[in-house]
């Protein structure tokens, strides 16, 4: 794990977030700003730098990781309609190297 890692830091307890569900391999948490009523980020707890590389290393934990974000929008009571979203890349804004999927709903999404 890369030490500098925002998201493996937080997978290892190192910094607070507020978990909304854990998995073997999965870790949720609230977005630090939210950009919609809901957004939850949900992330492996092994490091990879966006979706493209899980994909390429591990498709069975690509799976997982979107199955999970399924789960926690029935569990945010958003079932019914929620976007998910991957930045991949700086050019498009993504901000943190650890894969995360955006899981948003319950209202306005603000940008991303
Ligand atoms: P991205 O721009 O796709 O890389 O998204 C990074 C997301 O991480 C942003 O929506 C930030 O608000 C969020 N974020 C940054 N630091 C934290 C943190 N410590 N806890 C929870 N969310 C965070
Ligand atoms: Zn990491």
């Amino acid at each position: 794990m890369p030490d500098d890692c925002l998201f493996c830091r937080l997978v290892a307890g190192e910094i607070p977030a507020t978990i909304v569900r854990e998995t073997d391999d999965t870790v949720a948490f609230r977005d630090i700003a939210p950009k919609a009523p809901v957004h939850v980020l949900v992330v492996p707890r092994t490091h990879h730098a966006n979706v493209a590389d899980l994909a390429a290393a591990d498709p069975g934990l690509t799976g997982r990781l979107v199955a999970e974000a399924a789960e926690v929008a029935r569990a945010e009571g958003v079932g019914d309609g929620w976007r998910l979203t991957f930045n991949t890349g700086a050019p498009v804004g993504q901000t943190v190297f650890h894969v995360h999927a955006h899981v948003l709903g319950g209202g306005a999404i603000e940008g991303l």
